[in-house]
């Protein structure tokens, strides 16, 4: 673990590293208890700990589902009530599973790379993209949840959780990797398929020839999770039972 203080320039300054210390969540053994503890017991393991974080943001859905959905970081709104995509971009995020016959909450885990709101210590409570530091802190997070939910595929939703999910190199771009699946490197039972954050897609409404671009992308790769993830059941089960 790590302690962060706010320098008089604004800048953060590492203060101390506990190497020997291991968070309890992390020693849990069901996903539950990895999430009620990781917010009841909170984490200093980077500088989101401090400045503006409300709470740890740790998952909403189904423990137990076969998919999972990674964002990048809690906003505002998902800082104030304690659970991920809560507003907007989330509601965009319910519809688009919903078209395909999916519920959010019960066929979905989701959450996000980062469990800590960024931002600035300006006083500008904006939302920033997490650094390369928080994001590699928080990942013994991410890792456990994903050794405990071991799920099928994990959406990946934008270029930051991608980067720090499959680490790809810092110069990839969106428009290559949106509905490309991997093998989740150190979980190579999980795949990850990208697409755009649904933020996107709010985020390129003043410019429609982007939006559609995007909603168009994010449909595509949506149809690709339902053909290779959601029609194969059946078949599987079908097989199994003859
Ligand atoms: S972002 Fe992750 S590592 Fe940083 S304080 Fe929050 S839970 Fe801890």
């Amino acid at each position: 673990m790590q302690l962060w203080k706010t320098r008089e320039d604004g800048e953060d300054e590492l203060i101390s590293t506990r190497e020997s210390a291991v968070h309890p969540a992390l020693r849990e053994t069901d996903i539950q208890s990895f999430g009620s503890t990781l917010k009841s017991t909170g984490c200093d393991g980077c500088r989101l700990s401090h400045g503006g974080r409300s709470q740890v943001v740790v998952y909403r859905g189904n423990p137990e589902a076969k998919y999972m959905v990674a964002g990048e970081a809690p906003g505002a709104i998902e800082d104030a009530c304690g659970l991920p995509f809560s507003g907007p971009a989330g509601r965009k995020l319910d519809a688009i599973i919903q078209s395909i016959g999916l519920d959010p909450n019960r066929d979905f885990y989701i959450g996000n790379i980062v469990k800590c709101r960024p931002i600035d210590h300006s006083g500008i409570k904006q939302n920033l993209t997490p650094t390369h530091e928080c994001a590699i802190a928080c990942r013994p997070f991410l890792h456990r949840e994903i050794e405990l939910l071991s799920p099928r595929v994990i959406i990946c939703t934008g270029l930051t959780a991608a980067r720090y999910l499959l680490d790809l190199p810092s110069k990839a771009r969106m428009k290559d990797y949106s509905g490309t699946i991997h093998k989740h490197p150190s979980f190579p039972e999980t795949e990850v398929l990208i697409t755009y954050h649904p933020a996107a897609i709010l985020h390129a409404s003043s410019n429609p020839t982007l939006c559609n671009y995007i909603r168009n992308r994010i449909w595509n790769d949506v149809r690709m999770f339902q053909k290779r993830y959601v029609n194969e059941q059946p078949k599987r089960e079908a097989v199994r039972a003859s």
